[in-house]
């Protein structure tokens, strides 16, 4: 367990669609296998930070084991410090494009591109340690939330920790809870709202203050005021830096730099919010759908996790 501990730190999260943390155990350790193996390559170039940024470079992607396509053909350039959302209805494939970032799976053919050079020929611990990733199924520990907070940046001082906490809108309710930032969380402790975790990922992403971000939104069971406070939050969080971003809500999306529609693993279009809206495309269909109350989160359940 001791040696799969850092490894989660530097994701700070499993891919959604698997709850518990022995199955998020399980899947870390097999991708740990996995990279260990010859066909995963793994170069020794350590990364030291984005000067341009990324681009995904023609990318096309089939699940080892599947010969369905998820990702096909999928070429776009993400520059630093800007932000680029993915929409598109459940099972498009906007996960999976989160999941090829941190190398968690390799592109079956295309390359992922940082600053030009391909992903595979870094350290892909060095490249990793400057990722963080927020979603709702953060792995959080069965400790304190100040301990929860911390792993984001492990000798943070009890002021960084706080301030961090105030950012992501998650002070308010840790200090009402019963022993504040030494409350318990998870199975020995109180268990906390899908809002409050998401928070309390937010602010450990804060801490780690990590160079490119990888939002999965997931806002969806929130309720209003959780949800503002998310989106404050997370705007925040990803103002001036690297982010990819999977909104479930299109409100978040009309503030990013580029929004790529996805339909069954192809980009269908792409631009910013107004652009998109001149088409009068899918992206316009989608938008008035979630405005019409009929949200499209609401279909958004994995078909994987259904089976499992
Ligand atoms: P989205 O996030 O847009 O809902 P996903 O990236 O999760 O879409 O899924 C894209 C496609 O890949 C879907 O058809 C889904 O069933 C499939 N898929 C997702 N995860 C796996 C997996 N671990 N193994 C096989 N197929 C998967
Ligand atoms: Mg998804």
């Amino acid at each position: 367990l001791l040696r799969v501990l850092p490894y989660i730190s530097q994701l700070n999260v499993i891919r959604s669609g698997f709850a518990g943390a022995s199955a998020s155990l399980n899947i870390t350790s097999e991708f740990l296998r996995r990279e260990n193996k010859p066909f995963m390559s793994c170069g020794e170039k350590p990364y030291k930070s984005l000067q341009k940024g990324i681009h995904f470079n023609n990318i096309s992607f089939a699940y080892p084991g599947y010969e369905k396509l998820v990702i096909k053909e999928i070429d776009l350039f993400l520059p630093k410090g800007t932000t680029l959302a993915l929409v598109g209805s459940s099972g498009a494939g906007k996960s999976t494009m989160a999941d090829l970032l941190p190398r968690f799976y390799e592109p079956i053919s295309g390359s992922i591109l940082l600053d030009g050079v391909d992903l595979r020929d870094f350290n892909i611990q060095s490249v990793r340690s400057l990722m963080g990733i927020v979603s709702q199924d953060t792995f959080l520990f069965n400790d304190s939330i100040g301990y929860n907070i911390a792993y984001g940046k492990t000798d943070a001082s009890e002021e960084e920790v706080i301030a961090a906490a105030k950012q992501a809108n998650a002070y308010e309710f840790i200090i009402k809870l019963p022993q504040g930032f030494d409350t318990l969380i998870g199975d020995r402790g109180v268990m906390l709202s899908g809002g409050q975790r998401q928070r309390l990922a937010i602010a450990r992403a804060l801490l780690q203050n990590p160079e490119i971000l990888i939002l999965d939104e997931a806002t969806s069971a929130l309720d209003t005021v959780s949800e503002r406070l998310v989106q404050e939050a997370i705007d925040d969080l990803s103002k001036n830096r690297t982010t990819l971003v999977i909104a479930h809500r299109l409100s978040t999306v009309q503030k990013a730099h580029q929004i790529a529609v996805l339909d069954q693993g192809r980009v269908v279009e792409v631009g910013n919010h107004q652009e998109l809206l001149r088409k009068n495309g899918y992206y316009t269909r989608l938008y008035s759908m979630q405005f019409s109350g009929e949200s499209e989160q609401t279909a958004e359940v994995n078909p994987i996790s259904n089976q499992t």
